[in-house]
């Protein structure tokens, strides 16, 4: 089959891979109808890693697709099942993944490690399906934009939303989200549908807000640093936000979500951390009981509850998609996204 594979930063292709198989008696084989870029895949890609990846190994970890194999011990899944995958696998069993923090599982791991496919190709080889994977209606398999819209459960919708939980958005709540990314612009679909009253967006993107502004923004704020601070400031009377999604993961990005956190409120920070440790303050944290909850989201445990909101069209992240591109493609796609000039990258292998 062919798969997407990274030689070297800037250096992305599609290649013939072995075909996956069936190697423990839980696994599933899928073929990938859906997989799309993540901003954190520009990371590796720009090798702005600490450990870089080996010459030839293979990306991507959002993917949604039909069952075409399963394992003898899996219960849950037979070929022809349409299932959406989160951006790690995990057993299902284990106390982290009993409490919902299947990130934290004892016996998962990552997409595209040496032993497991990556997303981002014909096909991909699950560990664990039955705690891994989740099913979808077989219809949805027929309707373009849905498709789409589900993808997002794989990471982005379900990141949105782990950073907004982490905020602690409430009805009626006060947010500002610092990230126009597809994280971010996730972070205000998952504020409105967690209550909040007003969703203030940073960014200065034209495409971007409009899209922060369709999935319920209602302001706006296109200064930058100490200036970004003080327009959200003069928007909330001078007390800043009760909640606020930090989705980038640098620095500047942390001290403006500081800069903006009313007194008692809190940061969900989900961007990958780049140097955003350099922006946490302690003593103003401290000083104003302003709560930092977030990391890594474990999006297995939120496909349940976000799934029925996708399906009957509450939630629709899919405008965060908004350049398609063949397997054949994707490496014009991470140069797209690596420019600013795509949002999101859907591919359709
Ligand atoms: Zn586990």
């Amino acid at each position: 089959m062919r798969a997407t594979v990274i030689h070297a930063p800037y250096d992305i292709r599609v290649e013939e891979v072995p075909d996956p198989i069936i190697r423990q008696p839980t696994d599933v084989l899928v073929r990938v109808l859906r997989s799309c870029i993540c901003g954190s895949d520009l990371w590796p890609y720009r090798g702005e890693v600490a450990r870089k990846p080996e010459p030839g190994a293979r990306i991507g970890h959002e993917f949604l697709g039909v069952v075409t194999d399963a394992g003898s011990e899996v219960t849950g899944f037979a070929a022809g099942d349409l299932v959406v995958a989160p951006f790690l696998w995990s057993d299902g069993v284990c106390d982290f993944c009993q409490e919902g923090l299947q990130t934290s599982c004892v016996r998962g791991g990552g997409w595209g490690s040496p032993e497991v496919d990556g997303g981002q190709g014909e096909a991909v080889r699950v560990p664990f399906a039955d705690g891994t994977l989740v099913k979808l209606p077989a219809e949805a398999a027929s309707d373009d934009r849905l498709l789409t819209a589900l993808l997002s459960l794989s990471d982005v919708m379900g990141t949105g939303h782990h950073a907004a939980v982490g905020a602690g958005v409430r009805p009626g709540s006060t947010v500002a989200v610092v990230g126009d990314g597809a994280v971010g612009l996730c972070g205000v679909l998952a504020a409105r549908r967690l209550g909040a009253e007003r969703i203030i967006m940073l960014g200065r993107h034209r495409a971007r807000t409009d899209i922060a502004t369709s999935f319920g923004a209602t302001d706006i704020v296109a200064e930058r640093g100490d200036a970004a601070v003080a327009a959200v400031r003069e928007l909330t009377g001078g007390q800043g936000a009760h909640a606020v999604i930090e989705a980038v993961g640098t620095e500047q990005s942390m001290t403006t979500a500081l800069g903006i956190a009313r007194a008692g409120g809190a940061i969900g920070y989900v961007g990958a951390p780049h140097g955003s440790g350099d922006g946490v303050n302690l003593r103003t944290m401290f000083d104003a009981n302003i709560a930092l909850r977030g990391g890594v989201a474990p999006v297995r445990a939120y496909i349940p509850e976000l799934l029925p909101d996708v399906l009957d069209g509450t939630i629709d992240p899919s405008p965060v998609f908004d350049l398609t591109v063949g397997l054949d493609e994707v490496p014009g796609g991470y140069k797209a996204m690596n420019d600013r000039a795509a949002l999101k990258v859907l591919i359709k292998p």
